[in-house]
């Protein structure tokens, strides 16, 4: 990442923010910590972040809280911090608008992935034409999915479902949400027929489907498709 960006830091684990505060600091952008929701929903205001960290185990008002107070009014990208077993508390906040999720502990390149990887989908203008990663490759336009040269046939859900992940590549997209986007709003919450369709997506497209290279399962959360190299 080139461009400076702004980052607001919402934790109250002091351990965790000075680490992620020095390290963005490092690599040349501003950041501003807040310890509680309260100072982090008037930091969301006041700083005009591009982005938010937010962590969901705040003091005072829930991190969940924090992020429907400040989606009420902004669009900034908002990536949720948490614990590895709050997988329900993720679902809910990306279902409510955050971008993506990282799990406590993690890595400054992991995190800075995250970052770049919002931002992108936040600010880009125009879809993305192609989707390229390793062998595999989808012409959106002329609804082309190849994979080393091969012409891949899939079924109007599979094409849906893979397209869906590859416009969104490198983010998380939870099961509820792939569900009621291709379904619709009634679909039974039952996940079987995503998995279903999963199965025979992977089936297609990877070598060995109990070991995905590019559809990667985040359990209890949803799928996120290998970063697009052609951006
Ligand atoms: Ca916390």
């Amino acid at each position: 990442m080139t461009t400076k960006i702004k980052v607001l830091l919402i934790e109250d684990d002091k351990s965790i923010s000075t680490f992620v505060a020095t390290a963005l600091d490092s690599n040349g952008h501003k950041v501003t910590t807040a310890a509680s929701g309260k100072e982090g929903i008037s930091l969301a205001a006041s700083f005009c972040p591009d982005i938010i960290l937010l962590d969901l185990g705040l003091p005072d008002i829930d991190g969940i809280e924090v992020l429907r107070q400040i989606r009420s009014w902004n669009n900034v990208p908002v990536i949720i911090i948490s614990a590895r077993s709050k997988e329900q508390d993720k679902v809910t906040a990306l279902d409510m608008g955050a971008d993506d999720y990282i799990t406590k502990p993690f890595g400054i390149s992991e995190l800075m992935a995250r970052i770049r990887t919002s931002m992108r989908h936040s600010y880009s203008r125009t879809p993305d034409r192609i989707y390229k990663a390793k062998e595999l490759e989808i012409n959106f336009e002329k609804r082309l999915i190849r994979l080393e040269g091969k012409e891949v046939h899939l079924t109007q859900i599979e094409y849906q479902l893979l397209t869906m992940l590859a416009e969104n590549s490198g983010r998380v997209l939870t099961y509820s949400y792939l569900m009621s986007a291709i379904w619709g709003p009634y679909i039974d919450s039952n996940n079987q027929i995503l998995r279903v369709n999963m199965a025979n997506i992977r089936r297609k497209i990877e070598q060995n489907p109990a070991q995905p290279q590019y559809v990667f399962t985040e359990i209890g959360i949803g799928y996120r498709m290998l970063e697009n190299e052609n951006i």
